[in-house]
């Protein structure tokens, strides 16, 4: 029998938390978040298996979770859009108005917006676009949760025939690594140091 103790408790709550990260993710499509990381070999895994994040990620993830899940009052929260396959979720969207709002959480507010997040939106713009919907607004909202601030960043999007060829580019990539069941090659970066799927790399 299982002994009931602390450690138990703790791994209850690190159970649950990275399961609930995970919630929203479908096996058999692409997610836009696949197609902006900067290693595919990591959204490779994702595919595959439940990635048990270390405690201090999986509870900054989970916040950034449970903040994403506070409604902003447009008309659609999370809004699922999906072409050819891939699919988004798109944070704030009002498609009277045309605006997209993405809500990012962060330790320390940027300067500008992340080129991943940037890519982010954009590919919702894509999704969007291919699925008739206005897009007149795009907003990308930091709120940073150690000091209680927030900026707000308008993104101007690429060129939509560039935009497709990247997202279709990529997308076919990841597709064809996980129909041969055969990882990407690593991509050593900063994110690295966090990753789950860190030991199946070995990076030293
Ligand atoms: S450890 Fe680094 S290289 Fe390996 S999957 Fe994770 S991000 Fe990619």
């Amino acid at each position: 029998m299982r002994r009931i103790d602390e450690y138990f408790v703790e791994q209850l709550f690190h159970d649950a938390i990275c399961k609930y990260i995970s919630q929203r993710r479908k096996p058999d499509k692409i997610h836009v978040t696949d197609l902006v990381h900067e290693c595919l070999r990591f959204s490779y895994f994702l595919h595959k298996e439940l990635p048990k994040w270390k405690m201090s990620e999986a509870i900054s993830l989970w916040i950034g979770q449970v903040i994403h899940e506070f409604k902003l009052g447009l008309k659609y929260h999370e809004f699922e859009v999906e072409w050819n396959g891939i699919v988004g979720y798109v944070d704030e969207y009002d498609p009277d108005l045309g605006l997209v709002i993405e809500k990012k959480t962060c330790k320390e507010l940027p300067r500008a917006p992340y080129e991943q997040h940037v890519k982010q939106v954009e590919y919702y713009y894509y999704l969007l676009k291919k699925n008739n919907y206005k897009v007149n607004d795009i907003f990308i909202l930091y709120i940073d949760v150690a000091n209680n601030d927030i900026r707000v960043f308008r993104v101007i999007p690429r060129d939509l025939l560039i935009i497709e060829k990247e997202i279709l580019e990529k997308a076919n990539l990841l597709k064809s690594f996980l129909e041969a069941n055969t990882p990407p090659p690593p991509i050593a970066t900063r994110f690295c140091r966090v990753c789950p799927f860190y030991v199946l790399c070995h990076i030293s």
